[in-house]
C-alpha cells in the first residue's frame, strides 16, 4: 500500500507521514483523522482499519465544512483508488 494518502479513507491531499516517518498532525478534511493524534500507540494498520470502520458506518460522509469536497466527490471511488476497498459499497 502507498504511504500518501489518508490511511483512513484513502484522501490524497492528507499526509500522515513526512519523510522522516514522522506524524505530519495534517487534519483530514474527508474523514476527520489527525495524524500523530488518532490512536497512539495503537497498530497502524488495526487502528486505520477502525477508523476506517467508523468513518463507514456514520455514512462515509465529507468531514470537513471548512474544507469542501471537489465536485463529484465520491467516497468509494476515493477507496478503491486508494485500495482500500470498503467491505459494502456505500452508494
Ligand atoms: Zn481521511
Amino acid at each position: 500500500m502507498s504511504e500518501t494518502g489518508c490511511p483512513v479513507c484513502g484522501y490524497p491531499n492528507c499526509v500522515e507521514l513526512n519523510a522522516d516517518g514522522e506524524a505530519t498532525y495534517d487534519l483530514c478534511p474527508c474523514c476527520g483523522f489527525e495524524s500523530g493524534v488518532d490512536g497512539i500507540g495503537r497498530d497502524r494498520e488495526e487502528r486505520n482499519s477502525d477508523l476506517r470502520q467508523r468513518w463507514l458506518a456514520g455514512g462515509a460522509l465529507w468531514w470537513s465544512s471548512a474544507r469542501p469536497a471537489e465536485p463529484g466527490w465520491n467516497a468509494a471511488d476515493q477507496l478503491r483508488a486508494a485500495g482500500l476497498t470498503p467491505d459494502d459499497d456505500p452508494s
